[in-house]
């Protein structure tokens, strides 16, 4: 895994997605149930405690970290969506993104093994050709003097998601959500 780096996408996708002018409760909404979408794959950890070892199809970095889950969880999101009268369409193409962009970013990572992008077509696990981003241990193994290592490089590395998803918001659209009563 890599790990704030989801959390970057996290957030920016939340940011995109949310008008500057709405209420911070739903601002921070969203970006919670964003930044957990895109951790969710990592929740294959379990399957360890299943006896499903790292290279199996449904172990760490397998079915989970495919193209094929994230459409599932779009599809899923948005007929959610749907139910709650919501655009089932926009709410399920970010959360397909969101969820697609966790094994993207684990593809980049420099350990462990590759990711089953092609699942269930395709059970072979896969890297891209550049590996920059340092692998996070796993579970409390973060907790560490390497892990502390690889979330400082990885804040640095997403400094530009950071950026984008903290930038204080123009004082127009400041006065419109005061103008609200939003906050
Ligand atoms: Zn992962």
């Amino acid at each position: 895994m890599a790990s704030l780096g989801h959390l970057a996408i996290g957030l920016v996708a939340a940011r995109a997605v949310t008008p500057e002018g709405a209420p911070r409760r739903q601002k921070i909404g969203r970006a919670v149930a964003l930044m957990a979408l895109s951790m969710l794959p990592d929740a294959d950890v379990v399957m360890f405690l299943f006896g499903f070892p790292y290279e199996h199809p449904l172990g760490h970095r397998g079915a989970s970290h495919s193209f094929a889950f994230a459409l599932a969880i779009g599809v899923l999101a948005g007929a959610v969506a749907r139910g709650l009268g919501r655009s089932g369409w926009r709410v399920g193409l970010v959360v397909a993104a969101v969820v697609a962009s966790h094994p993207i970013l684990d593809a980049f990572t420099d350990g462990g093994l590759g990711c089953a992008l092609y699942w269930p077509f395709d059970v072979a696990r896969y890297f891209w050709p550049w590996r920059p981003i340092p692998v996070a241990p796993i579970g409390l193994g973060y907790l560490s003097a390497r892990g502390m290592q690889v979330g400082l490089t990885e804040l640095l590395f997403f400094l530009p998601c950071w950026a984008y998803a903290f930038w204080p918001r123009p004082p127009a659209a400041r006065a419109a959500e005061a103008s609200s009563g939003g906050g």
